[in-house]
């Protein structure tokens, strides 16, 4: 019977098809897209992720999806390539042809039985809509910021034409009204590195996203009720707002770097909201003299800490070799130090009780399902519009106005993990993760637009 069972629930899974997925190859991205392919699955379809062999994710973690790595060649040279913008502006050129080439094979191996519905794949992998074209398949493209984020790189030429890439002021406090809470000073950063690239890429992923069937979003319609029409109007097609990703399921399989669990068994020994988590993701570097700051800072808050100091982080550095005498006594008094955490774990402790973060939105989302207030770090890209939302829009933290300077990180601890302020931080963050929790409930809001995705797939 239950063999009779399985072999049923086998040929329905067959029956609704397959879906093709592409994940540009960065932590940040790979993670939602891999989360995404497992809602997916869970709702009844068949899964081929294809990626890269740079940063390939770890297929012994998923052995109900298919693999195809795109031929070798096509990322040569990758990783040394200087500059995000660039590097995506590389793959984009050279992955046409082997992209296309499996597309079209897994197309004609196909049986009718098992038949390849789409394309999923991550907005900045904008040359899979050629593809898509080519191939006569229809493309859904995952967009991995926020909104609010997306929406700023769509102004990108209005901001240009409008001179706030070339202030002369970086550090302009001044408000701009076209994107409402930034101020100037966040615009240079989200476009402080390399002009012309970024705005190849950008026009790039933003072509490709109006060209596409749908978009899906790794956000939740409470979260960013102001900005959804306005992507809606700019963006006429439907957009599905299905996330937070990461809470459809407990484990967080697609780790490129071992995770330390000590981080774990440090935390079971603290007291209860005592310990401020200390991580800026998997791309974003400081220098030298910020490290010293940070490292300062922590060891003056005199709070505990569990840092995260990820290999080359440092720019220059290793890893800790460049800690000078005296502090790393000062910092493991009251601090672990580690490679690589398993953050969702940590943000869900019972002893965290703050995030000092870069504000990738992947940290950012998981901050908020955990109900965490926040310090934020932005260096670029979407960083700078995430972290305004959490100071300005949320009020669910603070930022870090004037770069990583040791007194105003203590003053920042202070106010977040023992004033009254903290404390308010804390509690809107509680009524944000509450939200979470119904958005995915039956009659939610990110469990509708799911169940509108899958409608929507099994109608292309
Ligand atoms: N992450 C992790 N361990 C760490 C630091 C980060 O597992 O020590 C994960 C984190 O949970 C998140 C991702 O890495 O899912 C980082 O993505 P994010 O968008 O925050 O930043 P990015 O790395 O893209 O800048």
């Amino acid at each position: 019977m239950e063999k009779q069972e399985a072999n049923s629930k086998l040929q329905e899974r067959k029956m609704v098809g397959r879906l093709l997925l592409f994940p540009l190859p960065v932590q940040g991205h790979i993670n939602p897209m891999l989360q995404l392919a497992n809602i997916l699955y869970s709702r009844g379809f068949n899964i081929t992720i294809i990626h890269t062999f740079f940063n390939s994710p770890n297929i012994s973690n998923y052995p109900h999806f298919t693999f195809e790595a795109i031929s070798k060649e096509s990322i040569t040279g990758f990783p040394t390539i200087p500059g995000g913008a660039a590097k995506v502006i590389h793959l984009n050129k050279v992955c046409f042809e082997p992209f296309h080439d499996c597309v079209e094979r897994l197309l004609s191996n196909s049986s009718a039985d098992d038949r390849i519905l789409c394309l999923i794949t991550d907005a900045l992998l904008y040359f899979t809509q050629d593809v898509a074209e080519v191939l006569k398949l229809p493309r859904i493209v995952l967009r991995t910021s926020s909104l609010a984020a997306f929406h700023v790189l769509y102004l990108h030429p209005t901001l240009l034409h409008k001179g706030y890439l070339s202030v002369q002021d970086s550090n302009s406090e001044a408000p701009v009204p076209e994107a409402e809470p930034l101020k100037v000073k966040d615009i240079s950063q989200t476009y402080q590195i390399e002009g012309e690239d970024l705005g190849m890429m950008i026009a790039g992923m933003m072509t490709g996203t109006k060209a596409a069937s749908a978009i899906v979003w790794n956000t939740f319609e409470e979260l960013e009720q102001s900005v959804l029409p306005t992507i809606q109007q700019n963006f006429p097609i439907p957009s599905f707002t299905i996330g937070p990703f990461h809470k459809y399921f407990t484990a967080s399989a697609s780790s490129l770097l071992e995770q330390d669990k000590t981080a774990i068994s440090w935390l079971d020994m603290q007291a209860p909201l005592s310990v401020l988590y200390v991580s800026f993701g998997s791309v974003a570097l400081i220098d030298k003299s910020e490290f010293f700051e940070m490292a300062w800072a922590l060891a003056n808050s005199k709070q505990k800490f569990l840092w995260v100091v990820r290999p080359g982080v440092i720019r220059g550095s290793e890893w800790l070799e460049s800690f000078p005498d005296g502090l790393q006594e000062a910092v493991s008094e009251r601090g672990h130090i580690v490679k690589w955490a398993p953050q969702q774990e940590v943000l869900a402790h019972p002893a965290t009780a703050c995030f000092w973060s870069h504000c990738g939105w992947n940290s950012t989302l998981e901050s908020i399902c955990e109900g965490v207030p926040m310090i934020c770090s932005p260096s670029f890209g979407d960083q700078p519009t995430n972290a305004r939302y959490v100071e300005a829009v949320w009020k669910v933290g603070l930022v870090l106005e004037n770069g990583i300077k040791r007194e105003e990180i203590e003053r920042a601890i202070r106010r977040v993990m023992i004033d009254q302020e903290g404390k308010e931080m804390r509690m809107r963050m509680s009524c944000l993760k509450k939200k979470v929790n119904l958005c995915l409930m039956e009659g939610g809001s990110s469990y509708k637009s799911l169940e509108g995705l899958v409608n929507f797939i099994l109608s292309l």
